[in-house]
C-alpha cells in the first residue's frame, strides 16, 4: 500500500481487486459515500495497484518506483482533477495552468503534501466552487495520447459532483470522452453527493459505496494518539463515521465539553437566566459554524441516552461518559420519574427544527420547558464546571 494510515474497507477492496483478476476492469467506477471514509485514499491506492510493478496479496508494494511517484502525486500517468477557482482563466479554451495563480499553487502543493500522509485530509482548495472545463479539456487532449510505458492512465476526479455545478458544462463534456473510453484508462469519480451527478455519467460508471467508519475502529486510531479512552469513545459516536472530523473534534474536546456543560445545566435547571446564556451560546454556534451546533446536539443525545440506559440497567458497561459516573448516578437518582426517553425525543425534535431553520430561542425555550416536564422532579444541584472538564 501507497498509505499504511487508510482503513481498507475490505468488501471493496476485494470487489476492485476481483475485477482486476479476472482482466475486468471498468473504464470508469464512482466511489461515493460520506465524508471522511477514504474514497480518495482507495482512489489512490487502486491508481498505484494499476501501476504496480510489484504487488503482492492484491496490494501494491509501496516501494517501487510506480508507487513513490503515485504517492508524491509525480507520476506521469496519474491525472488529478478537482474543483479550481478560476486564476487566470478568461475563456474555456485557456489551459488550466492560468488557474494556479500563486496563492492557489502555493495552497495546492501544501494540500498534495498533506495528502501524502494522511489520506483523509481534505483536498478543498479556497474560493474553488467548481470543475473548471479547462481540466476536462486537458485530459480529453491527455487521453488521446498512447500511454508511458504502456502503463495504465488514472484519471482520479475529487468532488465529481462539482462537474455539475454552477452548470453542468464540464459534465457534459467527461461524458463526450466516457462514451467513447481511451484504452488502458481508468477514470475514478470520487463523490460524497453523488445524486448531484448526471445520470448519464451515473450510467457510464460502475459505482462503489463507501459506508460511515464504525466507531470502534475509530476510537483505535484515535488511541494510537489519543491516551483518554472516554475521550476517544465520545468523539467516536458522535464523528458519525467520518475519521477527518474525529481528528477535528479530538483536537477541540475542551472547548465542546464547555459548551456541554453550558447546555446541560440549562436542561436540568427553570432559570431563565441560565436558559439565555445557553440560548446565546448556541445561537453563535449556528452563525459560526453548524456542524459544530449539531454535534453539540449530538454530545447532549448521547449523554441523555446515557442517562436512560443506566436508570434502565443499573450498569455501566454501555456508558459513554463513562468519566461523569458520578454525576450519571446522581441525576439517575434525583430523577426516579423521568421520562429520559421523552427527553431525547426534545433533543432531537429540537435539532431538526433549527436544522430545518426554525425560531432558534423559541425552540430552546420549549425544549427546556418541556424537559422540565419530562424530567418529574426536583431542580438539580448546578453542575460545577471545574469538575465536569477534570474529571
Ligand atoms: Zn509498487
Amino acid at each position: 500500500m501507497i498509505n499504511p494510515n487508510l482503513i481498507i474497507n475490505t468488501k471493496n477492496w476485494n470487489h476492485l481487486t476481483t475485477l482486476s483478476k479476472n482482466r475486468k476492469w471498468p473504464h470508469a467506477i464512482l466511489f461515493h459515500g460520506p465524508l471522511g471514509t477514504g474514497k480518495e485514499g482507495h482512489a489512490l491506492e487502486l491508481a498505484a495497484l494499476l501501476n504496480c510493478n510489484a504487488s503482492e496479496n492484491k496490494k501494491s508494494c509501496g516501494t517501487c518506483p510506480s508507487c513513490k511517484k503515485t504517492r508524491s502525486f509525480q507520476h506521469e500517468n496519474l491525472k488529478l482533477v478537482l474543483p479550481l477557482p478560476r486564476g487566470k482563466i478568461k475563456t474555456s479554451d485557456d489551459p488550466i495552468t492560468k488557474a494556479f495563480v500563486e496563492p492557489v499553487l502555493k495552497e495546492y502543493l501544501e494540500m498534495l503534501k498533506h495528502k501524502q500522509v494522511d489520506p483523509y485530509y481534505s483536498t478543498h482548495i479556497t474560493g474553488a466552487n467548481t470543475i473548471l472545463i479547462n481540466s476536462i479539456r486537458e485530459i480529453k487532449h491527455d487521453v488521446a495520447l498512447s500511454t508511458i510505458n504502456n502503463e495504465w492512465r488514472v484519471v482520479i476526479i475529487f468532488q465529481a459532483e462539482k462537474l455539475c455545478v454552477p452548470s453542468p458544462e464540464a459534465a457534459h463534456a467527461l461524458l463526450k470522452i466516457l462514451e467513447e473510453p481511451p484504452d488502458k484508462t481508468m477514470f475514478i469519480l470520487v463523490s460524497s453527493k453523488p445524486n448531484a451527478i448526471l445520470d448519464t455519467i451515473h450510467s457510464r460508471c460502475q459505482s462503489i459505496y463507501f459506508p460511515p467508519i464504525s466507531p470502534e475502529i475509530i476510537q483505535d486510531i484515535l488511541l494510537e494518539t489519543e491516551s483518554d479512552s472516554v475521550q476517544a469513545m465520545i468523539v467516536a459516536r458522535i464523528s458519525g463515521g467520518n475519521i477527518r472530523l474525529a481528528h477535528e473534534l479530538n483536537q477541540n474536546t475542551k472547548d465542546l465539553m464547555e459548551k456541554l456543560y453550558l447546555f446541560l445545566n440549562a436542561c436540568f435547571s427553570n432559570n431563565p437566566d441560565i436558559w439565555n446564556r445557553c440560548i446565546e451560546t448556541i445561537s453563535r454556534l449556528k452563525t459560526k459554524d453548524v456542524n459544530q451546533m449539531e454535534q453539540l446536539f449530538s454530545c447532549v443525545g448521547l449523554f441523555f441516552r446515557d442517562l436512560l440506559y443506566y436508570s434502565a440497567t443499573g450498569v455501566d458497561n454501555e456508558i459513554v461518559f463513562r468519566n461523569q459516573m458520578g454525576k450519571i448516578n446522581k441525576l439517575t437518582n434525583t430523577y426516579l420519574q423521568a421520562d429520559w426517553h421523552a427527553c431525547i425525543q426534545h433533543i432531537e425534535n429540537t435539532q431538526n427544527y433549527i436544522s430545518r431553520n426554525g425560531y432558534l430561542p423559541l425552540q430552546l425555550i420549549c425544549m427546556f420547558m418541556d424537559m422540565q416536564q419530562s424530567l418529574r422532579g426536583e431542580i438539580y444541584e448546578f453542575f460545577n464546571l471545574k469538575d465536569w472538564i477534570s474529571s
